[in-house]
Parts: structure tokens; C-alpha cells; sequence
């Protein structure tokens, strides 16, 4: 088999509600879809939502650099995927965004071609039921406990909130939360690097009562040094997600101390193949990690689980993207309850699932043959 043609599509999902964030507002999913082809007529999808803030990445950026991309694998073998990648690599340095996307696609027809459901072919099981939490965005300390509130009602079992600064704004955030929902169920807090170092030290002691799991990214990211004085300081543990793209910041982190926890983003690692490397690194080092996501479709986030069961250092689930969607957009693959249990329901080959038809944008589609 050899790759015959590659098809490139926008995905321009609405969202139930804009997703604010430390960082800026989200409207819609604008995320990237890959179509591989295989010249024996199987096919395999891959997806990224790239975020600007986050990466430097848009889907405008992404169409034109996709195609450049897509022409190096025409006519190449896609069961050697360690190769694949590296072309990828040699061409464009950074994109890891766009590259997951490519990996997504490249594993998924791996294992059609395997005849197996992606976590077999990543050497895992389907013996986990996945619990995800639900994202609160950072706004009004009422209207924030209201969302909390509701997501309890719900089954949630676990919380995440958005924080965001001030000090004294996010200590206010948190006691209305607590004093909504009640002092049992986990919270997770994320500052999307709001907070200088000092302010991330006194708001965390100030926020120790009302406990929290993690906090993930409280400073600038990339910011190691700052980032291990936090967690030195720090009563509650922290977990790196900005400041943790690929295999190389995680050792990078591991070296330096600097965190607790990892949090894992397919969009952020460059696909797969990556992301199995930083698990290594997190179980050799005794760092357990979380799954977090941007604005996936469920495709995205079925590509996610089916890592995470082939990975058991992975505690942790952040997968409510599709839950944020105002459609979905995709047959098959991983079913996300209202209360966030994210379980794999079928051993379909590959990733199992495929975006519908009527969500490929013909009139934008970019086919390299
Ligand atoms: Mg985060």
C-alpha cells in the first residue's frame, strides 16, 4: 500500500456558548481535518483545533502549509510511520498542531490496515470507563458558581475551573464556587498563565482550603524556573499543559522539578507517536498525567481515548470539548454522556469513528494527488 492522495478540509463547528479563558474568547471550532487514502482504498482521518494563543496556530496558516505537507507522502508506504513523521519534521520545524493532525490521520489507517481498534494497536485495552470533568470559563464569581452548580446537578465528577487574576477576584471565584457545590467534589483549577510567580504562590496558599486536585499552567509558560519556585511553594500540586508541548519539554520539566503533573494534548505534542514518548517520560520520572483537549470534534477526542487506554499513566481526563459543540459532526467512535463518562462503545478498526459528509467542505477542500 502507498498513500495515493491526501484531502484537506476546514472544520468550522459553533460552539453551545463563547469559551473564555485567561487568553482570549472562542466563538467556533475552526479546526483542521486530514484525509488519508491508501492506494487499496482505505482511508484514515485525522483532526487538530489549533489555538493562536496557545500555539501560534491558525487554520488560515494550517491550509497553506498542509498542502506542502501532504505532497511528501504521496506515493510513500504509511504502515512506516516513525518515517512519515520524520519527513514532516526535516520540512517544518514547530506546526505541531498541523503535524497531529497528520499523525492522527497516519494511525488511524494503521490500524484499518491492522484490522484492530486503535488502542489495540497502540498495545492497550478497552477495560477503562473514562470520567471526564467539565470546564468552567472564567467570568462573574456568581455566574461561575451557578455553572458549577449545574454541572453537579449533572453528575460531573469532577470540576474545572478558569481562573484568571486578580488574587483577590479568583479567591472570591472559588469561595462562591465552594459555597454552591459543597466541599466534596474535586476541583481542578487552570490560570492559563495569569498570574506572576508571586501572585501564583499567594493565590494558591490562599485557595489550599478549598480543595483542589491541581493547577494547571500558573504562570508564563515556559517559565521552568518560575514554575518549580511555584510548585516548591505551592500547597497544591501543579500541572504543566502550556509549558508542555512535545517529548522534549517533558523531559525538559522532568530535569527541572518544575512540576506535579502533566497535562497531554494530542494538538499540543504533535500527534500520537509523541505523546506515547512523553507517557514514557511521565511513568519513568513517577509524573501522572492528565488528557486535556482544545476544541476537538469527537473524532479528535476518540483519537484521544483510544491513547489513553493504551495508557494507564493517564489519570486524569479532560475531554469535554464535544460537550462545548452545538453539533456533532462525527459517526461512531467514543459516546460522552451528560455526566461526562467517556467510554469506547464499539472495536471498530482505526479510530472508529468519521466525520459525516455533509461536514466536508467541498468548495474549501485542498486535494493533493
Ligand atoms: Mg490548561
Amino acid at each position: 500500500m502507498v498513500i495515493s492522495e491526501i484531502r484537506i478540509y476546514p472544520l468550522k463547528v459553533p460552539l453551545k456558548e463563547p469559551f473564555v479563558i485567561s487568553l482570549g474568547t472562542i466563538y467556533h471550532a475552526r479546526n483542521l481535518l486530514i484525509e488519508i487514502k491508501g492506494s487499496n482504498g482505505m482511508t484514515g482521518q485525522g483532526e487538530c483545533s489549533p489555538y493562536s494563543f496557545i500555539n501560534g496556530e491558525m487554520l488560515e496558516g494550517q491550509m497553506a502549509l498542509a498542502p506542502l505537507l501532504a505532497k511528501l507522502w504521496i506515493g510513500k508506504n504509511p504502515l512506516e510511520i516513525e518515517n512519515r513523521m520524520l519527513e514532516l519534521d526535516k520540512l517544518l520545524s514547530a506546526n505541531l498542531a498541523l503535524k497531529s493532525a497528520f499523525d492522527m490521520a497516519l494511525y488511524d489507517l494503521n490500524a484499518r490496515y491492522a484490522q484492530m481498534p486503535l488502542y489495540q494497536f497502540l498495545g492497550g485495552a478497552n477495560d477503562r470507563v473514562l470520567y471526564s470533568d467539565r470546564t468552567v470559563s472564567v467570568g462573574e464569581p456568581e455566574k461561575m458558581a451557578r455553572e458549577a452548580a449545574q454541572y453537579l446537578d449533572m453528575g460531573f465528577q469532577s470540576i474545572k475551573l478558569k481562573l484568571g487574576g486578580p488574587v483577590e477576584i479568583d479567591v472570591l471565584r472559588m469561595a462562591a464556587i465552594r459555597e454552591a457545590i459543597g466541599d466534596h467534589l474535586p476541583l481542578r483549577i487552570d490560570a492559563n498563565q495569569a498570574w506572576t510567580v508571586s501572585e501564583a504562590v499567594r493565590t494558591l496558599r490562599a485557595l489550599e482550603k478549598y480543595n483542589i486536585e491541581h493547577c494547571e499552567e500558573p504562570i508564563e509558560a515556559g517559565d521552568l524556573v518560575g514554575l518549580k519556585y511555584v510548585r516548591e511553594n505551592s500547597p497544591i500540586p501543579i500541572m504543566a499543559d502550556e509549558s508542555l508541548f512535545d517529548h522534549r519539554d517533558a523531559i525538559r520539566l522532568v530535569q527541572c522539578g518544575a512540576c506535579d503533573y502533566f497535562n497531554i494534548k494530542l494538538t499540543k505534542s504533535g500527534g500520537i507517536a509523541n505523546a506515547m514518548k512523553i507517557t514514557a517520560i511521565a511513568q519513568s520520572a513517577g509524573i501522572a498525567s492528565q488528557v486535556g483537549c482544545f476544541s476537538e470534534t469527537r473524532l479528535g477526542i476518540t483519537a484521544l481515548v483510544q491513547f489513553v487506554l493504551a495508557n494507564k499513566n493517564v489519570i486524569h481526563f479532560d475531554l469535554d470539548s464535544p460537550l462545548m459543540l452545538a453539533e456533532d459532526p462525527i459517526i461512531g467512535g467514543v459516546m460522552i454522556e451528560m455526566d461526562g463518562r467517556a467510554q469506547l462503545t464499539s472495536d471498530a478498526p482505526g479510530l472508529g469513528a468519521v466525520v459525516k459528509e455533509e461536514y466536508k467542505d467541498n468548495d474549501r477542500v485542498v486535494l493533493v494527488i
